[in-house]
């Protein structure tokens, strides 16, 4: 029971652990609670099978078969509440359902049980002291940011909003191992995410994004696609408050950090729960590390592609080579749909740039479809790489370790095979000075993690193939 519970915590502490991500947490946390179901379905046809014969009384005698049975019920709507259209389709009422009937068939568990109500208790006091956790740290964060939570919330595009948290940040650091253990306060690993909750949108949803900033930041930047339920609220409600600051100019009765700088930035009191960590395996460790983001699938690929080559560079001031590769081979891969699209991380690209023009990491950008932004005569970033409207074609000299360049393909959509063959075929294996260990991440919606999964492992077993190691951060739910 406790592990079943533990399964499904936000916080980092399974993840510290197990090693095993969120995502995989609760996957476990659905197979425990099938497998549950079909015990305890099993237990009731057996006891049902006995009660319906001639010699019992067909009536449960003892209030302890009633809460059994409530309990069965609520459990049977748990399961069947869980299954992936409702998930996809009608969220919200998912998680009502869930919290709901939890409640109840936990109680009506315990009330029925007579010989593991402490695993029951033992199992609920963990989900809730990571849920009471996760709220107080949201709530010290509100109370210490500077700007009393209120966040900046901006339409970059026709569905995406960009929302900017400021956050007291703390010195302390994120990887000592008892805040392996905890939420992170005041500062968080590179690929984190929080739950993001915006009262006034809606009073008690929280919702997944991955952190598109480092702490150094000073501010949780989160890139926001508008989907159909919560998003898309947001989406609308920071549109219309943006168009009447525009019609009517900004509110000048409201404290100083409520008021927008700009009227295209809307002010919005947000808190969030977490940030929650990924887990994987030290980048810095590999010989070579390979990126791939499917749009927003950004957030995640480049806070942790900057943070492995700002630690590289840590390590090379230090001339500290202990556990890692004297030169490591790393390269993003991103597909978007215009151009301008990169433009939302604008700071992240402008804190790379320093590395793209030294070499130590190139970016691809693949195009899907053609935007204003490849008639622009100048690199946006200062990027010193071809220009903008120069179109690259992916059997060009883009693979080459040593090209210091930012390229954009155009209407070729990203090839994830051709690239992969293309980037192991780059590092020489197995020549003596050749690269040994690749780590593939992967970040995007739908089933892109899934695509670059399946073509990572077509190389797991082959000849002359470098180890590989596979890491995604999937959207999904
Ligand atoms: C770890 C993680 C990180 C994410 N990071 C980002 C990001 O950086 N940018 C981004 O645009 N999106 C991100 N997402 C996806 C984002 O959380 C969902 O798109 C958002 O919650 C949809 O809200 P909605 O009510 O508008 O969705 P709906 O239109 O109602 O549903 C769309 C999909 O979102 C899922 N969903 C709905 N509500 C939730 C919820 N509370 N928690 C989890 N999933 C939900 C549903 O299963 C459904 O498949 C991330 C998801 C996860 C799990």
């Amino acid at each position: 029971m406790p592990a079943f519970f533990l399964a499904a915590t936000k916080g980092d502490f399974i993840t510290a652990l197990t090693g095993l991500t969120y995502e995989r947490a609760v996957f476990f946390h659905t197979w425990l609670a099938i497998l549950s179901f079909s015990l305890v379905t099993a237990h009731v046809g057996i006891v049902g099978f006995y009660w319906a014969r001639p010699s019992y009384d067909i009536i449960p005698k003892y209030p302890k078969y009633v809460y059994g049975i409530i309990g069965y019920v609520c459990f049977f709507c748990l399961v069947f509440g869980n299954i992936a259209i409702i998930r996809r389709y009608a969220f919200d009422f998912f998680m009502l359902n869930h919290r709901v009937h939890s409640f109840i068939m936990l109680l009506m568990a315990f009330l029925h049980n007579d010989k593991a109500k402490a695993m029951i208790i033992v199992g609920i006091h963990l989900l809730v002291l990571d849920k009471v956790l996760g709220r107080v740290y949201g709530i010290l964060h509100s109370k210490k940011s500077p700007t009393k939570g209120f966040s900046e919330f901006e339409l970059v595009d026709d569905d995406t909003i960009r929302a900017t948290v400021p956050v007291k940040i703390s010195k302390t650091n994120p990887n000592n191992w008892y805040r392996l253990l905890l939420f992170k306060y005041g500062t968080w690993l590179a690929g984190s995410h929080v739950y993001l909750n915006v009262k006034k949108v809606d009073f008690f949803q929280h919702h997944p994004f991955v952190i598109a900033s480092l702490p150094s930041s000073g501010n949780i930047t989160l890139i926001i696609k508008k989907r159909n339920g919560f998003t898309k609220k947001l989406f609308e409600k920071v549109k219309a408050i943006r168009d009447e600051q525009l019609a009517n100019g900004i509110n000048e009765d409201v404290a100083e950090h409520q008021k927008p700088s700009d009227p295209n930035i809307v002010k919005l009191k947000a808190s969030f729960r977490g940030p929650s960590s990924p887990k994987y395996q030290p980048l810095i460790t590999f010989d070579s590390v390979a990126f791939f983001a499917h749009d927003t699938g950004a957030s995640f690929v480049l806070p942790v592609c900057l943070d492995l080559l700002q630690t590289i560079e840590k390590r090379e001031v230090l001339k500290d080579y202990l556990g890692r590769p004297a030169h490591s081979y790393i390269k993003v891969y991103w597909s978007v749909k215009k151009a301008s699209d990169v433009l939302w991380y604008n700071d992240l690209i402008t804190k790379l740039t320093p590395f793209i023009n030294s070499g130590k990491v190139s970016i691809t950008v693949f195009v899907e479809e053609d935007d204003e932004m490849k008639t622009i005569e100048h690199n946006p970033f200062g990027v010193d790489s071809k220009k903008i409207s120069e179109v690259v074609s992916v059997e060009s000299d883009s693979f080459s370790v040593s090209n210091p360049t930012m390229k954009y393909v155009y209407e070729e959509p990203m090839n994830v095979s051709k690239i992969l063959q293309t980037h192991i075929a780059s590092m020489n294996f197995p020549e003596q000075e050749s690269y040994r260990s690749l780590a593939v991440l992967s970040c995007g919606y739908g089933s892109f993690g899934e695509e670059v999964e399946y073509e990572t492992s077509k190389y797991r077993w082959g000849k002359d193939v470098p180890n590989i190691y596979f890491y995604n951060e999937s959207y999904n739910t």
